[in-house]
């Protein structure tokens, strides 16, 4: 079975083509703001622009369409513009080689591709990313969100923080090489609450000290807060239920200090850290093709094109999953 996956909820549009046995192929262009966050409509612009382009190097790439048993996308959570252009594609495709169209949760997928790639089999998610932060955990037909931000995600924080730093879009890489330039840490906040956690009171209060404090220390001090603080809630989750694996992913998940971090917990636990390759930890259309085989194989027959719609706050834990 071959299955293609469009992935467009923000600034990737991604396509991707996997069978059973290998990822075929996965192409990818990302929406570079010159200034600012990801903009909605010049996203779906750019999505618009490279959508043909990408679809026709994952042609050269993998198989020809003819061969392929369904089409998924990324239904949600995303943007709603963005979604919008993985949809009219998808739809497009699945209507022109006459096979099922597969609605995919796209956090769901980050999960699934993380298993596929790595040896985890059941593990607690850490999942953080430019728009989604949580802990999850498969309990008895579905995934549960254990933990979650309150307000924005740590992706989202970090790249916050560098606009007002100056530093370039995506924010977290220059963050993580500015931390790496010292041990030196000032308190901050500490944002956990019970299995929750917030960035927005830290990334103001960060904020405020830029001009006071040299930047590397600014840096390194945002970064050990919010990482120690998503690693205390990933620990407490695990200790609840009992979990010896644990799995990061999302777009952060390429940080090395947070890797440092969840690695450490997990040993002291004696339990194993994942981490898929950074290919699959961003954004990327093999993971949206892979959960739609899974999902295909299970005996999904996919959308009526009428109620293809996007979902822009589909959350993990309200798919009902039928293929554990
Ligand atoms: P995603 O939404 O999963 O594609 O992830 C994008 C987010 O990952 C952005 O907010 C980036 O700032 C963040 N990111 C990428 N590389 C790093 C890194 N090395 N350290 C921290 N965050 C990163
Ligand atoms: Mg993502």
């Amino acid at each position: 079975m071959k299955v293609l996956g469009i992935e467009s909820t923000a600034h990737t549009f991604g396509v991707g083509v996997v069978s059973e046995d290998e990822v075929l192929c996965s192409v990818k262009s990302m929406f570079e703001p010159d200034e600012g966050g990801i903009h909605p409509r010049k996203a779906a612009e750019h999505h618009y622009q490279h959508a043909l382009e990408k679809l026709n190097e994952a042609k050269q790439k993998s198989a020809d369409f003819d061969e392929l048993d369904a089409i998924a996308f990324s239904q949600g959570p995303g943007i709603p513009q963005c979604l919008d252009v993985g949809a009219v594609v998808a739809r497009s495709l699945a209507e022109k080689h006459d096979i099922p169209l597969l609605g995919v949760n796209h956090c769901l997928s980050h999960i699934s591709i993380g298993t596929r790639t790595t040896n985890a089999e059941d593990p607690t998610t850490l999942y953080v990313s430019g728009g989604n932060s949580q802990i999850i955990e498969y309990r008895s037909g579905r995934y549960r969100v254990i933990g979650e931000t309150q307000d924005i995600a740590l992706g989202n924080a970090l790249d916050k923080l560098a606009r007002d730093l100056g530093y370039p879009h995506p924010g977290g890489p220059e963050i993580e090489n500015q931390a790496g330039k010292t041990d030196e840490i000032i308190e901050l906040s500490y944002p956990i609450k019970g299995m929750d956690f917030s960035f927005s009171g830290l990334v103001t209060e960060t904020q405020r000290k830029i001009g006071d404090v040299e930047e590397p220390v600014l840096c390194n001090s945002f970064q050990e807060h919010a990482y120690a603080a998503v690693v205390e809630a990933l620990e407490r989750a695990m200790s609840q239920s009992g979990s010896k694996e644990a799995l990061l992913t999302g777009g952060v998940a390429m940080n090395s200090r947070l890797r440092e971090m969840v690695e450490k917990m997990c040993e002291q636990r004696d339990a194993e850290a994942y981490f898929p390759p950074p290919a699959y930890c961003m954004d990327n259309g093999a993971m949206i093709a892979h959960q739609g085989l899974i999902q295909l194989k299970n005996g999904d027959k996919g959308l009526d094109l009428t109620y293809s719609g996007v979902k822009p706050g589909w959350r993990p834990d309200q798919v009902e999953v039928d293929w554990i």
